[in-house]
């Protein structure tokens, strides 16, 4: 059986893949040639999952899931949320979302976030969407070098370490991303 994974990340397709049984066999949006960018205009992370996920169905045929991600931050009603990649302009700049996010919370007491990941899956002719939500704290100031976007300021509960500070494993275990991936590869499964 065949997946598409709307993602031309190589390091996340072999990720999951490697977590799947192996009669599902994934492709890239690269391997379907699927080279546009995929609309994501819905006002929410579910919505932007589903219409990707929708719009490759239509276009390409294939059954498929595709995911979207925020950070989404209580004394900020929420944001950046769906605007998580954006958050400080069009340039998507990920050092600038962050200091954008510290500046925003500067004096603000409550720290408490999450990260929302939605998958959603289109399979014969169902769609079905699966969440994965990392409760946490925005920290003061970044800390660590390692993984992506505003890791270097989020730090899971009961952890005392940023995202950026521990290994990509370990933030798979605990990290949104990942439980909704497990979540994805159970109904897959049975
Ligand atoms: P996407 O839906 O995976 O493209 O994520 C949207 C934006 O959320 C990214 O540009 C990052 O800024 C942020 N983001 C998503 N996942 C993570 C994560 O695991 N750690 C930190 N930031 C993330």
């Amino acid at each position: 059986m065949q997946l598409v994974f709307a993602t031309n990340n190589l390091n996340k397709l072999k990720e999951v893949q490697s977590m799947l049984p192996e009669h599902i066999k994934l492709l890239s949006l690269k391997d379907i040639a699927c080279n546009e960018d995929i609309p994501e205009t819905q006002p929410t992370i579910e919505g932007n999952a589903i219409q990707k996920a929708e719009y490759l169905k239509k276009h390409y045929g294939y059954d498929c899931f595709a995911d979207d991600t925020g950070l989404e931050v209580e004394a900020l009603n929420g944001e950046p949320g769906v605007f998580s990649a954006r958050y400080a302009g069009p340039q998507r700049n990920a050092d600038d979302n962050t200091n954008k996010l510290l500046t925003e919370l500067r004096n603000k007491h409550n720290r408490n976030a999450q990260f929302k990941t939605v998958i959603a899956l289109h399979i014969n002719g169902e769609l079905k969407t699966f969440t994965g939500i990392c409760k946490g704290t925005i920290t003061s100031e970044e800390h660590g070098e390692g993984g992506f976007g505003y890791d270097p300021v989020f730090k899971a509960e009961g952890h005392n370490k940023t995202f950026a500070e521990i290994s990509l494993e370990e933030k798979n275990k605990i990290g949104h991303r990942g439980k909704a991936v497990f979540k994805l590869i159970e109904f897959l499964k049975n």
